[in-house]
C-alpha cells in the first residue's frame, strides 16, 4: 500500500526520499509545520481504529478482510466515520519538535527548505512496503 519515493527539489537541490500511503496496521501522518512524518500503529490506536473499520462497508484491506470481518461482527464499540477517525488519531500524538501537528491531511515537505511536490522532479519508486 505504500511506496519509498525518491525526489530531487528544484528549488534547492536537495535529493531526499518520502514514503507515501500507510501499511495494513499503520497509518502515515504528517507534521503540518515541517512535514517531517510519523507513523501511528492501528496497535496502538485501539479501540479508535476498531470503531473506524466497524463504519468501514469494504474491508480495510484486502490482504486483512478476515480480521476486518471479525472486528465488524463481534467488536461491540459504536463505528466512527473517517474524519471522526482522523480527528481521534491525530489527538493521540504528540505535536511535532517543530511546534506543529501531525495531520492525515498534511503534505510531504522538502527536508532542505519545506517546498512541496510541485517543486519536485524525479518521483522514482525505490521501495515498496506493506
Ligand atoms: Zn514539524
Ligand atoms: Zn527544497
Amino acid at each position: 500500500m505504500g511506496s519509498v519515493i525518491a525526489y530531487r527539489c528544484e528549488a534547492c537541490g536537495t535529493d531526499f526520499r518520502v514514503s507515501e500511503g500507510g501499511g495494513f496496521f499503520f497509518d502515515r501522518l504528517h507534521c503540518d509545520r515541517c512535514g517531517k512524518a510519523a507513523t501511528v500503529s492501528h496497535g496502538d490506536l485501539g479501540d479508535i481504529h476498531l470503531r473506524f473499520v466497524k463504519g468501514l462497508k469494504t474491508p480495510y484491506a484486502l490482504a486483512r478482510a478476515a480480521m476486518d470481518r471479525d472486528i465488524r461482527a463481534n467488536y461491540p464499540g459504536e463505528p466512527v466515520g473517517r474524519d471522526e477517525y482522523h480527528a481521534l488519531a491525530e489527538a493521540t500524538l504528540e505535536p511535532c519538535e517543530c511546534g506543529g501537528r501531525f495531520r492525515y491531511d498534511a503534505p510531504s515537505r522538502c527536508p532542505g527548505c519545506r517546498s512541496t511536490r510541485e517543486a519536485w522532479s524525479g518521483g522514482r519508486v525505490v521501495a515498496h512496503y506493506d
